[in-house]
């Protein structure tokens, strides 16, 4: 099977973990499965090995036996992928993180202040959200609230710090090259941007990883500014969808209370600050028709923002966890065409980071050498 196509499968049927393997992966060696709580990180990670690439998959896991599905088994000695009894290729687990043993001064579990995300930090500064507090304003598919348990909220400054140097001073110091700073918004006119600058600033002193941020939309410009001027490389300003009926149907808080004018407006204001390729924007697709979402992916494209595709998955403790997933044929579709929009625009689909497009539909060579970070 062609890569492209395992992932997809992968991105929206998910994985069973085989008898075999289960006692291994949760062996204390590996990085244990996580909950997931939106289209970020989370579930089961491992490196695709197939055709000289290894390609990273961030994807949910079943135990139940499945005898359509891909499976992960283990040999003993390594874990591969196979469909109806045949193995199709190796996978390499991630090797749990020291640091994920260890706890601040303050009694929190490093692991539940930052997360590694194969060669992203991943800081969910805030880990909870002012949208998510109603199901009137909460984005439909995101399960922030169910994730306290792995993703503490109320993280102080002291706690971010001294988890990232546990980490720079780990195994993982010179294997990490991002830091993202999200998880959440507050309810501030800066949307966190604030807090994020002043983040950046600290960190540029400590490690030399990249510096990205995801954020909603700040009510001004000079939010964005001040990221930019603290050393944040990157921003994700996530669209979301194609057309204002499935924004405001799925995201309605984001419609709502900042608005989808002020989405374009603010797209458009950060790739001046930041540069073209250095601004990106996430799709949720399969929840709007395929034409919505590439309309989004050519008026992103041509103004020099990454389209970013991430396959809906149904979370549990989330308003659409009985939805279905999209159709594996779907997303090859959209998939196809929007590479070929994107071209058009002399653009790419992100994200640039191969590691960080675990659980969005791109691969590694879908990125310009000259933007690989
Ligand atoms: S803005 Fe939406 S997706 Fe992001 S944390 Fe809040 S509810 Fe979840």
């Amino acid at each position: 099977m062609q890569i492209t196509f395992l992932k997809a499968i992968l991105l929206t049927k998910g994985v069973t973990i085989d008898g075999s393997a289960r006692s291994e992966i949760w062996s204390g060696r590996w990085k244990a499965p996580r909950m997931v709580r939106s289209g970020m990180s989370g579930g089961l990670e491992f490196y695709l090995v197939l055709g000289g690439y290894k390609v990273a998959v961030s994807c949910l896991y079943s135990l139940e036996t499945d005898d359509e599905g891909l499976v992960i088994i283990h040999d003993g000695q390594k874990f591969y992928l196979s469909f109806k009894g045949e193995i199709v290729c190796e996978v390499e687990l991630v090797p749990q993180p020291s640091y994920y043993a260890l706890s601040t001064t303050s009694g929190k579990k490093m692991a539940s202040v930052a997360q590694q995300c194969f060669t992203k930090l991943a800081v969910g500064v805030y880990g909870s959200c002012a949208l998510n507090q109603s199901p009137k304003t909460a984005c439909a598919f995101c399960a922030i609230h169910a994730a306290k348990k792995t993703d503490s909220p109320n993280k102080s400054d002291d706690e971010i710090f001294e988890t990232v140097h546990a980490v720079a001073d780990s195994e993982l110091g010179n294997h990490i090259d991002i830091i993202m700073l999200g998880g959440g918004t507050p309810n501030t006119p800066d949307k966190g941007a604030k807090r994020f600058a002043s983040l950046s600033v600290r960190l540029k002193k400590i490690v030399p990883w990249r510096v990205t941020a995801m954020l909603v939309p700040p009510k001004s410009a000079t939010d964005l500014r001040r990221l930019h001027d603290a050393g944040v490389k990157e921003v994700s300003i996530n669209l979301e969808f194609g057309s204002d009926k499935a924004f405001a149907q799925f995201t309605p808080g984001k419609a709502g209370l900042i608005g989808r004018r002020r989405y374009f407006d603010c797209l458009e204001e950060a790739v001046k600050i930041f540069g073209a390729g250095n601004v990106q924007s996430l799709l949720v697709t399969g929840l709007e028709p395929m034409d919505e979402t590439l309309w989004a992916v050519d008026w992103l494209a041509e103004r020099g923002i990454i389209p970013v595709l991430s396959p809906f998955r149904p979370l549990p403790f989330t308003l659409l966890e009985k939805e279905c997933p999209p159709e594996v044929n779907d997303v090859l579709s959209l998939y196809f065409e929007a590479r070929k929009v994107v071209a058009s625009h002399k653009m790419f689909l992100g994200p640039r980071c191969a590691p960080c497009q675990c659980n969005t539909m791109a691969l590694p060579w879908d990125v310009p050498n000259s933007f690989i970070t």
